[in-house]
């Protein structure tokens, strides 16, 4: 083996436990703590593992009907689909690689938008669907952010982004890039209108969601123990050459330094959204 195939990629770790495949075994191991699982007691406890609570990833789909109040959700723009405008290849053209992740995740593009109610209040909702290329965002996924926004501007009513990526779809080149500032945009926008934004961030958020409406809710609300930033621990530790603290980037670190607001349990974020709202309803009119 030469020099050149021993290298490793000093890019974002992701450790977590991904969620296990449908059809695949009926058990399934906890990366954090080598607790064998039984799988649907792991779906039916909001994918986190019985006995240490680590966050697994989520179907956005479940994460939808565990969120909103029963078939509220209205999908919208299910048809978006990429252009490929690079015509990009690498080992496998962007195409075939779009083909295999749409079989592979039962999804047709990293993120899914729409309207529903909470607790009976009307949200514009969006969820990255991380299965999908690792919840990269090219111009679909930006389009749908923008989209929510522009949604809950002209309703009126409160927006919820739901992040969980790698970052920009580097398959797309600057047309990924320009999503943030398309989306922050529109972000600005209803800003401007007072109308409340909340960003709930998964594991793992970073790159140029991290980078720009990710990081840009009223409220910032963490799941425990995920990975946010921008450029991973190992890239950062090469460029600066210094060691970083235990703990950099992870919900905690994040909270204790004033980046987020609150680090709250999946199986919470239904009744914090409700409580956020609530106190925030003498100024929405839904
Ligand atoms: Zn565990």
């Amino acid at each position: 083996m030469s020099w050149r195939e021993q290298l490793k990629s000093p890019g974002i770790q992701v450790k977590a436990p991904k969620a296990p495949e449908k059809g695949s075994s009926l058990w399934t191991k906890c990366v954090q703590c080598g607790a064998i699982l039984y799988r649907l007691e792991i779906e039916r406890n909001d994918h986190i593992c019985l006995k240490c609570g680590a966050h697994f990833v989520m179907p956005a789909r479940e994460r939808l009907a565990s969120l909103c109040d029963p078939g509220s959700f209205v999908e919208r723009d299910p048809d978006l689909r990429t252009s490929d405008p690079l015509k990009f290849q690498d080992q496998k053209s962007y195409e075939t690689r779009l083909k295999e992740s749409e079989a592979r995740s039962g999804e047709p593009e990293a993120a899914l938008w729409g309207d529903a109610t909470i607790e009976s209040i009307p949200v514009s909702i969006c969820v990255f669907h991380f299965e999908f290329m690792g919840g990269s965002m090219g111009s679909v996924v930006g389009e749908k952010v923008t989209r929510c926004f522009e949604n809950a501007l002209k309703k009126s009513c409160p927006a919820i982004v739901i992040s969980s990526s790698g970052g920009a779809r580097m398959q797309e080149g600057i047309f990924s890039l320009l999503q943030m500032a398309k989306s922050c945009a529109a972000l600005s926008r209803l800003k401007a209108a007072g109308i409340p934004y909340v960003s709930i961030l998964a594991h793992p958020t970073t790159g140029g969601v991290a980078a720009s409406f990710a990081m840009l809710g009223d409220i910032q609300i963490a799941e425990p123990d995920a990975l946010i930033g921008f450029a991973g621990p190992r890239v950062i530790e090469q460029t600066i050459r210094q060691k970083l603290p235990e703990g950099f980037q992870r919900s905690d670190f994040l909270l204790e330094h004033g980046m987020i607001d609150l680090i709250v349990d999946r199986r919470e974020h239904r009744k914090t959204l409700t409580r956020i709202f609530r106190l925030l309803s003498h100024q929405i009119q839904c």
